[in-house]
């Protein structure tokens, strides 16, 4: 997979930050991506956003207000 904006392209790590509710977010740690060397851009496969959204989740029912989760520990 290639950047859409300028071609380059590495794999790598991103965090995600989620806000649900007015006082409520939940940052994802360390979630797979493809980061562009060249300009920035960030990309998570949907299948893997998918999981990460399954984490935020969760943590909404454990009632946790503000946190952070790791990828690997929760997925
Ligand atoms: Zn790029």
């Amino acid at each position: 997979m290639k950047c859409l904006l300028c071609k380059g392209m590495i794999k790598g790590m991103t965090n995600l930050p989620f806000q649900t509710g007015e006082e409520y977010i939940v940052v994802v740690k360390d979630v797979p991506a493809l980061v562009c060397n060249q300009c920035g851009e960030t990309f998570v496969e949907i299948n893997i956003l998918r999981t990460v959204e399954k984490i935020v989740k969760k943590a909404e029912m454990d009632g946790v207000t503000l946190g952070f989760v790791k990828y690997k520990e929760a997925a």
